[in-house]
């Protein structure tokens, strides 16, 4: 078992490593996702600042000065840190509900109760929701926002906070939803914004927040919500807003086989067809789900570069298929993970994904060689990255990058006994997180978060979620 010494940086998640300020975590085995796949089974990493200075086989270098904190990682792996690139936090509130519904039945469920949803609401249920991931090693996080009642505050900015707050990297996907039932849509009309407005208002968002900077801790994306919630014109002209703005753009995609027919009877094309014809296809996309893609379809990913949030678990909670990770790696498409809504996925962190993205392909068409657990990792973390379009800052362990990454344990009941490092992090129970990092700067401690308050974060969330169900039953 290892003996971390005392963290010496602040708990602050927004006082930054000290420039020159150095420290080394050692004699753990390391996974470092680089493009050759470079492990060592025993190995050092030294940080400098925010960022990885070396990465290399057995203990630092001797002789470094302004080492400020050495980690013993013995029994432990060291991984990037995972990136989410897909997420509703306001679902924090709404788990546990409509167990047994496909996604237009849930989604016709749960809309009216998500259109009550406030500023405190969504602040504690992005506290709970972001809380869990880094707990579990999450460390670049996305969340896609597309309910914005009335009234109910700047729910954007309320995210926005708690992401600070809780010391994680972290990209707001401004969401919009401009298709009520009245238009065809499935979410109720007063769920809705107009056209004119969402975009007034993604633009907004866009120039108040962005941070294009290589360490940035916060990005805004341009995300209406789906075809069936999102007219024509607001799809094309979101995709001209974040153009003319150089931010990335992300959407729902072929997530279901209604939504295929959907498309079919209102534009006279698959969804893929439909993307590309509102100029969404691009190296500046990526989607969420992508389940149901024909060969074309993929091949249509691969020439444009559009990336693809895979979500294993909300896919087999709503039955909504498989999605064919295995035939996107092979055709070069951009892959990462997403937990998608805590409504359709409880558990809410990331490890869940790299275990079912590994078991749940290995159901599809490819059988055993679908994916390995490197494969696992590597979409749980460069793969996110570059998804995200934050590859060359993170997503693997190599000089130069941001140091974002987490020390797993594997010495004790759950892995001790599985033969390799990697395969125990990825088909093994979820590993204790003895440190991870944001930019040099801790943000879990032996298996605590530094920055929040856990069992705040646990009542405050459920206070909220006791006063969403009290409104909406009241309306
Ligand atoms: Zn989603």
């Amino acid at each position: 078992m290892a003996d971390p010494a005392a963290p010496a940086a602040s708990a602050d998640p927004a006082a930054p490593a000290a420039p020159e300020q150095r420290v080394i975590i050692e004699n753990c085995a390391i996974a470092t996702v680089d493009d050759a796949d470079t492990e060592y089974p025993s190995g050092h990493v030294v940080i400098r600042g925010r960022v990885i200075e070396s990465v290399g086989a057995g203990a630092a270098p001797a002789g470094l000065e302004h080492v400020v904190r050495r980690v013993d990682g013995s029994g432990h792996l060291l991984t990037p840190g995972l990136v989410n690139t897909h997420h509703h936090f306001y679902q924090w509130l709404t788990r546990g509900l409509a167990q047994e519904a496909n996604l237009f039945d849930w989604l016709v469920a749960l809309y009216p109760t998500w259109a009550r949803i406030d500023e405190p609401m969504v602040h504690a249920a992005a506290r709970g929701s972001l809380a869990m991931l880094a707990r579990g090693g999450a460390t670049t996080v996305s969340d896609h926002h597309y309910i914005h009642p009335r009234g109910a505050g700047d729910l954007l900015d309320a995210e926005i906070r708690a992401a600070r707050e809780t010391g994680v990297r972290f990209t707001a996907a401004r969401g919009s939803m401009d298709r009520g039932v009245s238009d065809g849509g499935l979410p109720p009309d007063f769920a809705v914004e107009t056209t004119d407005g969402a975009l007034r208002a993604t633009e907004e968002a866009v120039d108040r927040y962005h941070d294009a900077s290589f360490d940035s801790m916060l990005r805004i994306a341009v995300a209406p919500c789906s075809p069936f919630s999102v007219s024509t014109e607001l799809m094309r002209q979101s995709a001209e807003l974040a153009r003319r703005k150089g931010v990335r753009l992300h959407t729902h995609g072929s997530e279901t086989r209604e939504e295929e027919q959907f498309c079919h009877e209102l534009f006279g094309m698959g969804p893929t067809d439909y993307f590309e014809s509102t100029g969404w296809l691009g190296q500046d996309v990526w989607m969420a789900h992508c389940v149901h893609l024909t060969d074309s379809d993929i091949a249509a990913f691969a020439r444009t570069g559009t990336g693809v949030a895979h979500c294993p678990s909300s896919n087999a909670r709503l039955a909504a298929g498989i999605a064919r990770v295995p035939d996107m790696l092979a055709a070069e498409v951009p892959v990462g993970l997403g937990v998608d809504g805590t409504a359709s996925n409880e558990s809410g962190e990331l490890h869940t994904e790299l275990r079912n993205a590994l078991l749940v392909n290995r159901l599809g068409a490819h059988r055993e060689r679908a994916l390995t657990a490197r494969q696992a990792l590597r979409l749980g973390t460069h793969g996110g990255a570059r998804v995200l379009g934050r590859e060359r800052e993170i997503g693997s362990l190599e000089a130069g990058k941001l140091a974002d990454l987490v020390l797993w344990r594997l010495d004790g009941l759950g892995h001790s006994t599985i033969a390799d490092p990697v395969a125990a992090l990825v088909f093994g129970a979820a590993a204790p997180v003895t440190l991870s990092m944001v930019g040099g700067s801790p943000v879990v401690e032996q298996g605590r978060l530094t920055t929040v308050e856990e069992e705040d974060v646990a009542r405050a969330a459920r206070d909220e979620a006791r006063r969403l169900a009290r409104i909406a039953a009241e309306a």
